[in-house]
């Protein structure tokens, strides 16, 4: 898609810190990070928004759902158990969609934002 942002980081037209990729997925650390984990999953596939997605893209907003706590595991901020089998870390996974939801790239993302509880509120 021209002039999309995520899509030329998609081709490496332009660069991005990323820490995941395979056929269908990109995942790279936010340039403004709201935590010290931030970072964003990409599909591939230009979608500009949650709302665009069809039945067909099922699966990809899957396989996004199930890469986020495998990352946020190896970025440091994964959910784990204390020893009275509480849960300790976590993070927040995030989809902004459309204006009102205060998206600004259209070009459909995933926030997983973690390692604090400062600004994430
Ligand atoms: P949105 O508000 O659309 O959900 O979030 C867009 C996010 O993309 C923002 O958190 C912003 O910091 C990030 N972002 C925008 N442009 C770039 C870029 O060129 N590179 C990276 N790594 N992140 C970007
Ligand atoms: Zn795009």
């Amino acid at each position: 898609m021209e002039n999309c942002i995520f899509c030329k980081i998609v081709a490496k037209q332009i660069p991005s810190d990323a820490i995941y990729e395979d056929e269908d997925l990109l995942a790279f650390k936010d340039i403004h990070p709201a935590a010290p984990v931030h970072f964003l999953i990409i599909p591939k596939l230009h979608l500009a928004t949650l709302a665009d997605a069809k039945p067909e893209h099922a699966e990809l907003l899957g396989k996004m759902l199930e890469l986020a706590p495998k990352l946020a595991q190896q970025q440091g901020c994964g959910v784990t158990k204390n020893a009275d089998g509480g849960h300790i870390g976590g993070y927040k996974t995030l989809i902004n969609t459309g204006p009102d939801g205060g998206q600004e790239v259209y070009h459909l993302h995933m926030h997983v934002i973690g390692g604090s509880k400062r600004n994430r509120d």
